[in-house]
């Protein structure tokens, strides 16, 4: 590196950070050969997680080790990729400060740091509920799911404070509700398990509804009858009394549990918290970001992308694939003409699980609520291929 070298960073070596890495030597190749640009990644592990697996460690249909690989080797080799955290950004030295101690200066910076779930923010939840966003409590989740012979399975979803922003992976818990039911029934014990789906009052823009966007939400009670999973709306978890075993809810009811499966609050990483940066209401810290340029309100260097944003758009890897490319094109076109010129739109794509085999391709945008293809063994098939291989594609910036 010289001294007219402009060093890009990006910190998080998750989906959105992995491949915006790999576009960006892409689109600067001939620069970083000549060495007037440096392609930089912080990330606080030396692994990549596959963190939709998580989903499927919980009903021993995924083995842990399978989800990880080593973030070098998901990289470009033209990428300095060090494994030091960001303990925090000093923005307004265009620079960060490391766990090691150590100081990084760039010309653009990239966050994608994601989120992690919170259930200590909910009196009782951390002790007595279970969820599947990530490894561990996926596996303790699997071993109940795998030994509960009889009793009450409660599910509850948990959004953020913060107006309008999404707790993480929107489809999850229908996702998971349907394939709990389909374990069950494999299991032989479903007739004795029942299961309730549960739903927040306010949920986005949406209210007394069972899910975030109204055409799913329409179609969602043919489905839970035809398997008789029952559902309640309005159920706002308020607090859970891990002794008797009951969640109570803000809007003054509650309900008894053997497995409360709960989809916990999130928040962002320490470091962004920190950063002061952040407007989201309970300390949350999504950073303020522009709807269509996605830069970070406040600078003119900063992007921010997945699930650390404060948009209205859903925290998943199948955002981060629209997001990455408009942040690539809009460093690009500053560097080269001085402006930025790429939008993003809000656009989001996924297959949903629906049960253990079927797959349900969907997508929407800010303009445009969800569009639904019917779930099909093909879309199934198509989402088992991505679980287990294009996936990696996706972060390498290949797909
Ligand atoms: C159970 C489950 C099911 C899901 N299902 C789907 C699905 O079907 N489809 C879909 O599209 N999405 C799904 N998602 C959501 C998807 O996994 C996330 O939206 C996506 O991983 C977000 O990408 P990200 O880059 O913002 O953050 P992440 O992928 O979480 O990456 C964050 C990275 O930042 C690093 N990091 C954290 N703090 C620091 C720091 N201080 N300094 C440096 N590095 C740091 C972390 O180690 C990590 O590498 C699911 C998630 C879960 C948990």
């Amino acid at each position: 590196m010289t001294s007219s070298t402009k060093r890009i960073i990006v910190v998080g070596g998750g989906i959105g950070g992995t491949m915006t890495a790999n576009n960006l030597v892409a689109k600067f190749y001939p620069e970083i050969l000549k060495g007037e640009i440096e392609i930089m990644m912080l990330s606080n592990s030396p692994n990549h997680i596959y963190k939709p697996a998580n989903m499927y460690v919980a009903f021993n249909a995924y083995h842990p080790h399978e989800l990880v690989r080593k973030q070098r080797s998901l990289l470009r080799p033209e990428i300095i990729f060090h494994v030091d955290g960001v303990e925090s950004f000093e923005f307004e030295q265009n620079r960060v400060l490391c766990e090691s101690g150590k100081r990084y200066d760039y010309e653009y910076l990239v966050i994608s740091t994601g989120c992690i779930p919170a259930p200590e923010r909910i009196e009782g939840l951390k002790e007595a509920g279970d969820h599947f966003y990530q490894t561990k409590a996926a596996q303790q989740l699997a071993h109940k799911l795998r030994t509960i012979e009889e009793g009450r399975i409660f599910i509850t979803v948990n959004f953020p404070k913060t107006p309008n922003v999404p707790h993480q992976c929107g489809i999850a818990p229908i996702e998971t509700t349907l394939m709990l039911d389909e374990y069950l029934r494999k299991r032989g014990v479903r007739d004795r398990v029942e299961i309730i789906y549960s739903y927040p009052t306010v949920s986005q823009l949406l209210r007394n509804c069972l899910f975030l966007q109204k055409p799913t939400c329409d179609v969602l009670p043919t489905i839970f009858d035809s398997k008789n999973i029952k559902y309640q709306r309005g159920f706002t978890l308020d607090k859970v009394d891990p002794e008797a075993k009951i969640a109570y809810s803000e809007e003054g009811n509650s309900q008894e549990f053997d497995i409360l499966m709960a989809t916990p609050p999130i928040r962002a990483v320490d470091a962004v918290i920190n950063s002061g940066k952040s407007q989201a209401q309970n300390n949350e810290g999504w950073l303020p970001t522009d709807f269509e340029t996605l830069k970070m309100y406040g600078t003119d260097n900063v992007y921010v992308m997945g699930d650390t944003v404060d948009l209205p758009v859903s925290k998943a890897g199948g955002t981060c694939h629209n997001q990455s490319p408009v942040i690539v094109e809009n460093i690009a076109s500053e560097i080269r003409r001085g402006y930025t010129s790429a939008i993003y739109d809000g656009k989001v794509q996924a297959i949903a699980q629906m049960g253990l085999e079927a797959g349900m391709p969907l997508w929407y945008d800010y303009k445009h609520d969800v569009q639904v293809a019917p779930p099909t063994k093909l879309g199934g098939l198509m989402r088992k291929t991505f679980n287990r291989g294009i996936y990696w594609a996706v972060a390498r910036g290949i797909v």
